[in-house]
């Protein structure tokens, strides 16, 4: 796999930051869309660059074209493929226009276009998966935008119990996991309109 990843970055499809491969393309005007393929996401769809098609989960930052023109192409390709209905993250005050873009397309060609639409107000958070979730955060722009940070969570042994000998771990654990364990929330990383910090 590394050698593939150091082929790939070679090859300038997609380079390693902090772990994570990242692919796509940004330019302002014209197109972008980021790309975390272990992570199953796409950042903007730019205009839909094939490898962004394979994401099941999208977030969109905000509705100027460069960043949402490839959105019904991106739904569509998926159907095409009879790939599983993706989930689209929209800043929530232009979902209910979304659902319009998309009721016209179906109007157009018949189609189903399947996915779900999620609206995300800054400040809310979205669950990608039980160890993974995004939370929205105000960007600032000449129209509405948001970016995303994406935490991991993991369980670890609480402090109290850090250092106990194995067997003495083992008899706490057949009293239920749950007192033995604490949640921790981890930003892995922030997705914002045309700077990604790591
Ligand atoms: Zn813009």
């Amino acid at each position: 796999m590394a050698t593939k990843a150091k082929e790939e970055e070679k090859s300038g499809r997609g380079m390693q930051l902090q772990g994570y491969k990242v692919e796509g393309l940004s330019i302002a005007g014209h197109e972008t869309c980021i790309i975390f393929p272990s992570l199953d996401l796409a950042f903007d769809i730019g205009r839909c660059p094939s490898r962004a098609i394979s994401q099941n989960f999208l977030f969109i930052s905000h509705a100027h074209m460069d960043h949402i023109g490839g959105l019904p192409m991106y739904v569509a390709t998926r159907g095409l493929y009879r790939m599983k209905p993706p989930t689209i993250i929209v800043p929530s005050c232009i979902k209910e226009d979304v659902e319009q873009l998309f009721e016209v397309h179906r109007r157009m060609d018949h189609s189903e276009l399947n996915h779900t639409l999620v609206g995300l107000d800054v400040g809310e958070e979205f669950c990608m998966r039980k160890d993974l979730f995004v939370k929205a955060f105000k960007t600032y722009h000449v129209i509405q935008s948001q970016g995303y940070v994406v935490y991991s969570v993991k369980q670890k042994l609480k402090q109290e119990y850090l250092g106990l000998p194995g067997d003495e771990i083992k008899k706490l654990k057949s009293s239920g996991m749950e007192l033995l364990l604490q949640e921790t929330q981890c930003p892995i990383l922030s997705l914002m309109k045309l700077i990604l910090m790591f």
